[in-house]
């Protein structure tokens, strides 16, 4: 029998239109490449996201088409999120920290047939535009005012120009929502990057899932600003979660330094935040060094690499800023889990709390998964066994953009799980621990050393700013840790007091053999470190045999 309830498809456009009419008079507000602060209600973005999809359509642009982006977290580029995927195109964002040929390879693969981008990015895209072979259009997201008086791309096409152009009225196309929506690449640290392909259905249900209380909280009340950049997994669907719930949206363009998004944070009363620990690292210590604090600031989500319990501690204790700690991939949209407490956490101690906050957390609604050993078998949570960590839902990866290959595992009744490459333990609780990316686990005498473990206990002492844990060839033990070091600036530290500090904190087997010190750990497109790049420059590195 079939239910008797109307057959409404899950698009993203609904969520512009909601806005619209029960949020119109809350606002955006944008730092932008011109240097200014500009503010529009979702009123104006709404009509503006029309405009944008008739002029879509006037370039000859039509469903399924894809339009990259290379742009900062604005208004501008939220008006293409909606103006495009509302109109059946795909929004393709690209990351402009990716090195220049691996763009070009990016945008042929999507075959992109517009480009739209930043007046940042106005060198890199002369220096790459020929280069795009699908591209006919190219448009600059600015005013007319800020168009370069000469450019080598042809036919530059001038945004602010072709929106004016552009009529108010549009109805949203009403499609299947299983159609594909936005396109975002995995960084790719081995080989080519590869697309993921979301849905309208599994965008919007994860908007909802990622604004529940025990993920991010969303309401009408807060405000909102993404640090974490729009090319990367759509800002982690906050542009989408913020707009359902009608949260003032707060963009920081390109200044995504400490006192420039304090300064944000301050003027305009954010209240929820989001990003990787680099950046809130670079946050913290323009605060700390001028004596600050978070007048309006109540929420951060850090994920996207582990957050160390340090950074956790400072936030909640001296800040007062709740930490969300959240893991994800691009694979998942990208939210998988967040870390919030169950009941009883008042009566836990401070140090077990902080255990289970330093967690990446419970699986939200949505989102299965499982630990599994080498031969696919389900391991207990009892949080000690480590296994391979798999997933499944609605808003998971079934298939890579363009490729063949099914990068699915199948259980017994033929469920298909994507595996995450993480190493992980669940606790009773289902709580979920990242010990270690597959690629990046030691293996000492055969059993494994979790690095993200010993990474943590570094960055709590005071004079670390960043520490990397990687496996180096010991001739007993196969590999053994190397601890990598960058020292905060004017702290001193040695290494055998960075081994000193080790003590009682984790398994003697456990210990680093070694310590380097650095003047910097080389950070990925999406501010991740890129311990591959640690591994070959220490290769040939000797430990010290005791
Ligand atoms: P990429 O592979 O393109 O860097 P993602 O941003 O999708 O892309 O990265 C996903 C990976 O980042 C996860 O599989 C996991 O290894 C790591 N990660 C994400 N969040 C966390 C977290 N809170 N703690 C530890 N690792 C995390």
């Amino acid at each position: 029998m079939r239910g008797q309830m109307m057959d409404q498809p899950l698009l993203i456009s609904s969520l512009l239109v909601h806005a619209e009419r029960h949020h119109g008079s809350r606002e955006v507000v944008s730092r932008r490449c011109e240097g200014d602060l500009h503010r529009y209600s979702y009123r104006d973005l709404a009509r503006r996201c029309r405009q944008v999809a008739n002029a879509l359509a006037g370039m000859g642009l039509g469903r399924g088409d894809r339009i990259g982006t290379i742009a900062w977290n604005g208004y501008r580029h939220l008006e293409l999120y909606y103006g495009g995927s509302g109109s059946g195109l795909v929004v393709h964002t690209l990351n402009p920290r990716l090195h220049p040929d691996q763009l070009v390879w990016i945008a042929d693969d999507a075959q992109d047939r517009a480009m739209f981008f930043d007046l940042t990015f106005l060198p890199l895209v002369e220096a790459t535009a020929a280069r795009f072979a699908t591209v006919e259009h190219f448009v600059l997201m600015t005013d007319r005012s800020h168009m370069p008086a000469q450019t080598t791309i042809p036919n530059l096409i001038c945004y602010e120009d072709l929106i004016e152009a552009a009529p108010e009225r549009y109805d949203w196309p009403v499609f299947d929502e299983t159609t594909a929506s936005s396109l975002c690449y995995t960084s790719g640290t081995t080989g080519n990057p590869k697309g993921v392909l979301y849905q309208h259905r599994s965008t919007v249900l994860h908007a909802y899932a990622a604004a529940l209380p025990d993920a991010m909280g969303l309401s009408a009340r807060d405000v909102a600003l993404p640090v974490v950049p729009m090319f990367h997994v759509n800002a982690w669907g906050t542009p989408y979660s913020t707009v359902m719930a009608g949260a003032k949206l707060v963009f920081p363009g390109p200044a995504l330094d400490g006192k420039s998004l304090h300064d944000l944070f301050e003027a305009e009363g954010v209240t929820f935040s989001a990003g990787v620990p680099t950046v809130w690292q670079g946050l913290l210590g323009h605060v700390e060094e001028n004596g600050l604090r978070f007048s309006s600031l109540r929420r951060t989500v850090i994920g996207g690499s582990a957050c160390p319990p340090a950074m956790i501690e400072t936030f909640e204790k001296t800040y007062g800023v709740t930490v969300l700690h959240a893991w994800g991939m691009s694979e998942m949209s990208p939210l998988g889990t967040v870390c919030r407490m169950k009941p009883g956490a008042e009566e836990m101690t401070e140090a077990a709390r902080m255990a289970v906050k330093s967690k990446q957390g419970r699986a939200l609604f949505g989102v299965d998964m499982k630990i599994v050993d080498a031969d696919g078998n389900e391991l207990p949570w009892d949080g000690q066994a480590q296994g391979d960590l798999l997933v499944r839902g609605p808003w998971v990866l079934d298939r890579y953009f363009n490729r063949d290959e099914d990068p699915l595992c199948y259980d017994a009744a033929g469920l298909g799980w994507f595996p995450t490459g993480d190493v992980a333990t669940i606790d009773a609780d289902g709580f979920m621990q990242v010990t270690d990316r597959t690629k990046d686990v030691i293996k000492s005498g055969g059993e494994w050393i979790g690095s993200i473990d010993l990474e943590n206990i570094a960055m709590g002492h005071p004079a670390v700013a960043m520490a990397a844990c990687i496996a180096a060839h010991h001739p007993k033990w196969d590999e053994r840790p190397l601890l990598v070091v960058v020292k905060k600036p004017g702290r001193e530290v040695t290494r055998d007091e960075l081994m000193a500090f080790y003590e009682g904190k984790v398994a003697k087997w456990w210990l680093p053999d070694d310590v380097v010190f650095v003047d910097s750990i080389p950070l990925g497109a999406t501010g991740k470190m890129q311990k591959n790049k640690l591994r070959e420059a220490f290769r040939d590195h000797v430990l010290p045999t005791i």
